[in-house]
Order: structure tokens, then sequence, then C-alpha cells
């Protein structure tokens, strides 16, 4: 692991937020909306707020509105907005002789006296996750698109320059699809790619995140993997997928693998690296795995 003095310091962007928002560690609704007095805290609750609020510093009261609002509030300004929020809240409260909870006063400070939020509508919390799972799918194959693809290689390699938490990725690309679109016809071609994501996840495992890059093209980024591993888990990627379809027909993948290495600094740098492996895939004849290899006298690439 790297000493954390000598690495850039780690920005949030929205993506780590949108993550968030679907992680199984957020600050669910449900939570703050007991933080705020809406329900009584469990102790378990208060503990889990405690150390949250520890870690996050500031940022804690951006994450409270964000949880609420789906909007980021820096923490500079944060919490004094919570405690409005809080304050609106009680106030709403009094006048109406009932509890108004956190939610609905948020709406009201925010967008009636603050005019932070613009207009507002309201959508279930339930309906926003749906929403914000749809907007990261593809809607042939079930697997994440290319914007999803983008956030967590980039994720996952800030990660790495920060922590050197190992991160793989392994590039697919199907073997003259153009000749399967003329031989079965462009329909058929999208029953296959839609065939061939649903083997590509059902063969990951659990903590791969598997994506359709392009047209047929997929990616998988296999978190916490080093570079043998990656062609190991490729090469059975490349078999399961070269197994006959349910349609019945055959078709063959070339695959490019590559790792963070001591060099990498963006997603940019590990994307070219198995892209360029990917490449070299394809002129060695297609149907196999390249792994790309950073060695002192240059890069190499060698049969996964
Ligand atoms: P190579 O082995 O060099 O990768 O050859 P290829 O024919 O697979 O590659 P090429 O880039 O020449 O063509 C890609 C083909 O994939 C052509 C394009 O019509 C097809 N394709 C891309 N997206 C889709 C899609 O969504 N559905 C279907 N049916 N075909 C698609
Ligand atoms: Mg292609
Ligand atoms: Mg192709």
């Amino acid at each position: 692991m790297k000493e954390p003095d000598d690495t850039p310091s780690y920005e949030e962007t929205d993506a780590d937020r949108r993550r968030g928002i679907l992680g199984d560690n957020a600050l669910s609704l449900n939570l703050v909306s007991a933080l705020a007095g809406d329900r009584p805290l469990t102790e378990t609750e208060k503990h889990h707020l405690c150390e949250l609020k520890k870690s996050r510093g500031l940022k804690f009261f951006s994450d409270l509105l964000y949880s609420i609002t789906y909007q980021h509030f820096p923490p500079e300004v944060a919490e004094d907005l919570w405690d409005e929020v809080l304050r609106h809240k009680y106030e709403l409260s009094t006048a109406l002789g009932r509890n108004v909870r956190i939610v609905v006063a948020a709406l009201d400070h925010l967008s009636n006296i603050t005019d932070n939020m613009g207009s507002a509508t309201l959508v279930g919390e339930a309906h926003i996750k749906e929403l914000v799972g749809l907007s990261l799918r593809d809607g042939l194959t079930g697997l994440f698109n290319h914007t999803y693809f983008y956030q967590q290689i980039d994720f996952e390699v800030r990660r790495y320059v920060r922590y050197g938490a190992l991160v793989s990725l392994v590039l697919i690309d199907i073997d003259d699809f153009k000749v399967v679109n003329d031989t079965y016809g462009h329909r058929e071609g999208d029953r296959i790619l839609a065939a061939m994501g649903r083997i590509l996840m059902y063969v990951a495992r659990d903590s791969d995140i598997c994506c359709r890059y392009g047209g047929e093209e997929f990616a998988v980024i296999l978190p916490f993997t080093d570079i043998h591993e990656a062609g190991t888990i490729a090469n059975r990627l490349k078999m399961e997928l070269a197994e006959p379809l349910p349609g019945g027909q055959t078709v063959t993948v070339s695959i490019g693998v590559a790792s963070c290495g001591k060099t990498t600094k963006t997603h940019q740098e590990l994307v070219e690296k198995a892209d360029a492996a990917l490449y070299q895939a394809k002129r060695s004849g297609k149907n196999c795995v390249l792994v790309a290899v950073d060695e002192e006298g240059g890069r190499i690439y060698t049969k996964g």
C-alpha cells in the first residue's frame, strides 16, 4: 500500500455520490429522517451515525442533504443549511400541531425559502433507485452502460493511485460480428449480443463490473484483482462465450487484459493499455486473450 502523503488528494465526484445512492452503506432517507426526530434512533443507528460523522467531518452534512435531495451541497454551506431545515421543520410542526417530516420541511425550505432546488418534483424513494439503476444499464444486454463504465473505472483507478488497491480491466470484442449480422440478420445479431451479455453476467464474479462498452464490445472491471488472476478470468470468459448460444450459433471473442501498474495515473491509461492488448489479440488471429505487461524495456503482450 502507498503512503497517502505522496499521492494526489482524493476528490469526491458526482459518480461517488451516485454510487452512494446505490450502495448498501448509503445514508438512507429512513435513517436521516430518524436523525431529524421523525422516529427514535436505535442504539446501533446512533453508533453508526456517530462513526459516519467522525469519518466524514463536514461532508456528513452534505451527505444528509444529498439523501434527501439527490443534490450536492458543498460542505462549507451544508451544516448551516441542515440547521436551517431542522429549525424550519420545528416551526412547521409547531404551527400545524403535528410532526412535519424532514423531507417535507426540506422541500419547503430549499425550494420556497432559499431557492436552492429550483423546481422540485415528487418521486418516491424506491422509484428514484429504480430510475438511477435504469439510467446506468444498457437496454439490449442489461449490462452496465458506457457512462457507468467510465464512472467506475475512474473510481477504481483513483482508488489504486491513492491506496494501491489493485484493479484490472478486460476488454472483449466479438470476432467478425459484421459477418454474424450478414449471416443471421441484424435482429438475430441483437439477440446474440443479449445472450452474450447474460453469459458474461453469469460467469463473472459478483464483484466484477460487466459493461457494454460499445456496439459489440464488452468491458469487465475486476476490482482487487491482479494481472495473473485477470488473465485466468479472461480465459474462462473466452471459453464460456465460445459455447453454442441458445439459438445454436457460435461466435468467438478476442480479449485484451491490463492492470494498473507503477506508472498508471489515470483510467485513460488503463483503458488504452487494455485496448492495445485487444488490438494485438485481433492482429494475432482473433479468438484469443492477450495480456499487456509493462516491463523495464517497454510493454509486452503475452498470451493469457
Ligand atoms: P473484428 O473481428 O475485427 O472485430 O470484426 P467485426 O466485424 O466484429 O468488427 P467491425 O468493427 O468491423 O464491425 C462491428 C459490427 O458490429 C458491425 C456492426 O453493425 C455490428 N454491431 C454493432 N453494434 C451492434 C448492435 O447493437 N446490434 C447488432 N446486431 N450489430 C451491431
Ligand atoms: Mg469492435
Ligand atoms: Mg468485433
